[in-house]
């Protein structure tokens, strides 16, 4: 169901943003492997436009399904007769959504400056780019803005760039929101570059990193996804792209990179969620970001921010079996959620994508570590479910208090460990 108000002003601008009344989000906790493909089976069903939020791999994880409110008495009744345990975690998703834009609306008013900018807020992308000025004007001796090309539509890209001096110094690279729907990637981003701008000259550790380390943040990775979540479609996660010969848009900017594409876990149905795009690296976001990293030259860390699960995951998805360094990347990413954990006590999986969640090809921290980037991790922040995408505004600071303290992990580990 779409509401369309229709502008008729010298050029006609159509405005159109779809409404989730009345769809659920249910949880299913599988007893079994053959209730396991059951769920494959209906997940395949391409008519069905299930939003499958976690998907079934096995029967220890649960099945999280967004079911629009017309497809409800038939995907409950399937569950029913097949006696697949369910409960609904989310009654009513547009009250969420509502909800949600009450706060944006109000936090807007604070407006970009970063004097006055509310980090316990989502923004939208405009908000955020003026932030990246302010947070550019106020700290001119530490942080720059490196644009690295346009997306798919012709939004400007930007890294922030936290670096003291130096020629090509050993960098850490992190990105967030490549999945547009995953607001709290870039939200807590955002109050990391504040956190990193706001600890340097004061926190010694912070300062000691970024007197060795250049750290470079992008903090939307995907500009237009971002900007159509708050516009169109809140639950959107692809690109914009327009796929040729298909009516639907869209590529997965996470099933899009050289490694492993177009294997198992990404679908070559240009309206799948997980679409891997006609070939790796065709999304041109995908492909600015793969141009940053190769003319540098000297990234040591790669990370890259989603949601949620709360989940540490290093190489590979598109393979199930060990990287050389599994046993080290293993106790770097335990020892981060250690630290992650000591603040409010949340806790977090660590393991290789393919064993924790599931096989997924053309992913981005397994083409990092292919090009030698040995420090390569993927988080998925809050929480386990009971929100999904729709983590509250007031869980944004803590998430990414919490979080910059798993990632400062990682950081100084790869400072101390030189390859
Ligand atoms: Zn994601």
């Amino acid at each position: 169901m779409r509401v369309c108000l229709a502008l008729f002003t010298i050029f006609v601008a159509a405005y159109c943003r779809k409404v989730f009344t009345g769809d659920q989000v249910l949880r299913i906790n599988a007893k079994s492997e053959e209730q396991i493909q059951l769920l494959k089976e209906l997940e395949n069903t391409e008519v069905s436009e299930l939003d499958f939020w976690t998907h079934p791999v096995s029967s220890d994880l649960p099945v999280d399904i967004h079911v629009p409110y017309a497809s409800l008495y038939a995907v409950r009744k399937f569950l029913q007769d097949k006696e697949i345990p369910f409960h609904v975690m989310i009654e009513d998703l547009q009250e969420l959504l509502d909800k949600e834009q009450e706060d944006l609306q109000r936090s807007a008013m604070r407006g970009g400056d970063a004097k006055s900018f509310d980090y316990a807020a989502y923004h939208q992308l405009e908000t955020i780019y003026s932030w990246m000025d302010s947070m550019v004007a106020g700290h001119p001796n530490l942080i720059s803005k490196v644009h690295i090309g346009s997306s798919y539509e012709n939004r400007p890209m930007y890294v922030l760039k936290f670096s003291t001096g130096g020629s090509n110094r050993p960098a850490i690279w992190v990105d967030a929101g490549i999945h547009s729907r995953e607001w709290i990637s870039t939200a807590s981003a955002v109050w990391m570059a504040n956190k990193l701008a706001t600890d340097f000259g004061v926190d010694p550790s912070v300062t000691a990193l970024l007197g060795q380390m250049d750290i470079y943040l992008m903090v939307v990775t995907n500009p237009d996804g971002y900007a159509y979540t708050h516009t169109n479609d809140r639950m959107w996660r692809k690109t914009r792209a327009v796929n040729p010969g298909s009516l639907c848009r869209g590529v997965d900017p996470n099933r899009n990179w050289d490694a492993g594409f177009g294997g198992p876990g990404a679908s070559k149905n240009p309206c799948s969620d997980s679409y891997h795009g006609p070939s790796a690296h065709s999304a041109i976001e995908v492909n600015n970001i793969v141009n940053l990293i190769r003319n540098h030259g000297n990234f040591k860390s790669f990370i890259s921010i989603h949601a949620y699960s709360q989940l540490l995951m290093y190489p590979y998805g598109y393979i199930c079996t060990d990287i050389p360094d599994q046993a080290e990347l293993h106790s770097v990413g335990q020892r981060a959620v250690q630290a992650l954990s000591s603040l409010y006590g949340t806790s977090y999986k660590v393991g290789s994508i393919c064993k924790i969640i599931y096989q997924a090809s053309g992913g981005s921290i397994d083409w990092s570590y292919n090009v030698g980037i040995k420090y390569s991790f993927a988080f998925e922040l809050r929480d386990t479910g009971r929100y999904g995408f729709l983590l509250p505004a007031n869980q944004i600071i803590p998430t990414a208090n919490e979080t910059w303290l798993a990632l400062k992990y990682v950081m100084e580990y790869a400072r101390d460990h030189p390859y």
